[in-house]
């Protein structure tokens, strides 16, 4: 029965023997309480209204789940980020160890080399302090080999004159050849 149909219908409609019910009537018409129309009408608009709410509910569905999907894949991307991220501190603070160790090693041998080198310097130091005494004793050779070459010559000298004077036969000629020696002799140490 349409909406219109049901608008106008009243129960027993078409009744020719005045009846006030279907066991009263024999007039074969519809004794169908109007209310069951509305009721049915409202059952089938019910009906209709649930399968139009129930796909909606499963488009519904289907769009949670894949935004719950994409959800997920997001929480695994940054899951993994934040695992990478992790990883890449863990490397960073060895790498910090590994330089602090370095930068330990480093000054170790700073101070080797530090100390190596004052002992080159002392080193030198004495080697310079070494050549310098050395100069100073060839210098002092020098000088008494000249000193010792000076006593020599005048021990000559003096030789010589003692000889004019032991085996002397002219005196005037002997005591100017003396003169000249030791004259000699004595120019020449200066
Ligand atoms: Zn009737």
């Amino acid at each position: 029965m349409t909406s219109r149909k049901l608008k106008n219908y009243i129960e027993g409609q078409g009744c020719k023997c005045y009846a006030h019910n279907s066991s009263e009537c024999g007039c074969n018409v519809d004794w169908t309480p109007k209310e069951v129309y509305e009721l049915r009408e409202d059952l089938e608009f019910r009906r209709q209204l649930y399968k139009v709410q129930a796909a909606q509910l499963d488009k519904i569905r289907s769009e949670r789940d894949e935004a719950q999907d994409a959800i997920a894949g997001w929480d695994n991307k940054w899951k993994c980020a934040v695992e990478m991220a992790a990883r890449a501190e863990n490397e960073r603070d060895s790498l910090q160890v590994a330089l602090e160790e370095k930068y330990v090693e480093y000054d170790q041998l700073f101070d080797e080399a530090e100390k190596i080198r004052i002992e080159r310097d002392e080193a030198r130091t004495e080697l310079e302090m070494w050549h310098d005494g050395n100069i100073i004793h060839l210098f002092h050779r020098d000088e008494l080999e000249k000193t010792e070459r000076e006593r020599d010559e005048a021990r000559g000298a003096l030789m010589k004159i003692e000889d004019l004077f032991v085996d002397g036969t002219d005196v005037y000629a002997d005591r100017e050849k003396m003169g000249m020696i030791a004259r000699t002799a004595l120019e020449g140490a200066k």
